[in-house]
């Protein structure tokens, strides 16, 4: 129950509650109508047996039976009523009717029940002169067998009135709850693009629910905002580093060229070491910036195989310096989308750098094509260190290692993903990653393919 959804869970409740009424109500009525049947055939067997006593001549011997159509006639069924007319425990006049056990003791003014071989029989005795009894028997098996039927009837419409009211619910449960399933749809397709921009449709009822979508955009708008802000603080501060780090660059070169003491020289090397660091940073956060500023005009229809096959092939050399496989399956469909060759060169330059970066000597790399609806996905696997699964949400953050103490150089700023990222999501595509300490890593790196 706990695993169910809201809605399930409060069509089957309530579905439950319906059939829990119905069933008291129709256990209510059987057991009424069970009841009422059997009082009507005692007071019907009763009244008959009475009247009929009463009609009863006696004789000297014994009872005269007038027979006949004429009113006053004596009949030995009348109303529903078979009447036996016994003296002492034998039956004198009339047959017992089938499956009737005649041996049912007289028991004077007394309703009997008797059940035999299927059957119920409501018996009435009534003392007459001379020693004589009138016996009154009712079947009441023919009015049960009726109320059985009623009862049948009412329970199966009564199933049809649960289903239709499960139905019922489930419609307007449905109804009530499809604004929720827009505003798990924006969170989900936000979650997904990180695509702050969405804001969930409030075009439905001004209710409870409304409320909290209302609720949900403001807080958008204000995480939009945020993000915006820290993008432009870091944009801001890249641009007003630059010239300052260009000028402390030339300068310190001077200043080497000047410099006569070794120590002197020494020092300044690594001054100069230290701001090419900065400026490289400095250059790829820019170029994050300017990645978020590429306009339609900037975008081309690009054969993807090509790109990645390209790409792969410019690594050559640092691949055979480390003693790596790489293979670049062929695909065997379109690979073309719109995009900006020059960024999707630096998208996957920065996956194929770490493949190799990161992977073991000897190790391979595999780069493979699919499709998925309307996507190209880019499978990028290689066979090296992997990522701790603790770890594995945080390196698409600008400046992050998974560890630092394994970075293979300085040249490694923690921005390479961050910028693969944020070009792709421009690309309306995504990246994702799985991965697998000691076994290796997998990237995809998904785009939308045109025909
Ligand atoms: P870096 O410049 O450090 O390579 P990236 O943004 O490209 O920065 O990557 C962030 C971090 O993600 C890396 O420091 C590394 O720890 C991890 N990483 C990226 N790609 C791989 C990979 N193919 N295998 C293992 N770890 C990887």
């Amino acid at each position: 129950m706990k695993k169910l959804s809201i809605k399930k869970k409060i069509i089957i409740l309530y579905t439950f509650l319906i059939a829990l009424l119905i069933g008291i109500d129709f256990y209510i009525l059987d057991t009424t109508a069970s009841k009422i049947l059997i009082d009507q055939a005692e007071r019907g067997v009763i009244t008959a047996t009475d009247e009929i006593a009463a009609l009863i001549k006696m004789e000297d011997d014994g009872p005269y039976l007038e027979s006949g159509d004429d009113e006053g006639a004596f009949h030995f069924y009348h109303d529903g009523v078979i009447f036996l007319i016994y003296s002492g425990q034998n039956i004198s006049y009339g047959s017992t009717p089938t499956n009737f056990d005649s041996t049912l003791s007289i028991s004077l003014g007394e309703i009997q029940i008797q059940e035999h071989n299927g059957m119920t029989w409501v018996v009435y005795d009534v003392s007459m002169s001379g020693g004589y009894v009138l016996r009154g028997i009712y079947d009441i098996q023919v009015m049960a067998d009726s109320l059985n039927r009623i009862i049948l009837f009412a329970g199966i419409s009564s199933l049809v009135v649960i289903l239709l009211t499960a139905i019922g619910g489930f419609l307007i449960i449905e109804r009530a709850f499809r604004p929720i399933k827009k505003i798990y749809k924006t969170a989900a397709a936000i979650e997904q693009k990180e695509d702050y921009s969405k804001r969930i449709e409030t075009n439905f009822a001004k209710d409870e629910i409304y409320e909290l979508a209302e609720m949900v955009n403001q807080m958008l708008d204000k995480v939009e905002k945020s993000i915006s802000r820290e993008k432009q603080f870091s944009s801001n501060v890249s641009h007003e580093l630059r010239t300052p780090l260009t000028v402390m660059q030339a300068q310190a070169e001077y200043l080497l060229e000047k410099a006569e003491n070794i120590t002197v020289k020494e020092e300044i090397k690594s001054i100069i070491a230290q701001v090419s660091f900065m400026e490289n940073i400095v250059t790829q956060l820019l170029e994050i910036t300017r990645s978020r500023q590429i306009a339609d005009s900037e975008m081309d229809i690009l054969n993807l195989s090509e790109i990645v096959e390209y790409t792969a092939e410019s690594y050559s050399g640092m691949v055979e310096e480390k003693k790596i496989k790489i293979n670049v399956e062929k695909p065997k469909f379109s690979t073309n989308t719109v995009g900006n060759q020059t960024l999707l060169i630096r998208v996957f330059s920065n996956l194929i750098t770490n493949a190799i970066k990161y992977n073991k000597v000897d190790g391979t790399i595999n780069i493979s094509f699919s499709e998925e609806l309307d996507n190209i996905l880019v499978n990028i696997k290689d066979t090296g260190i992997g990522i701790p699964k603790a770890k594995i949400d945080m390196i698409f953050n600008p400046f992050y290692r998974a560890d630092e103490s394994r970075t293979p150089n300085d040249y490694s700023l923690g921005l390479g993903l961050a910028l693969a990222k944020e070009v792709v999501k421009i690309h309306g595509g995504d990246i994702t990653v799985t991965s697998e300490e000691s076994v290796g890593t997998t990237f995809v790196v998904s785009l939308l393919k045109v025909k």
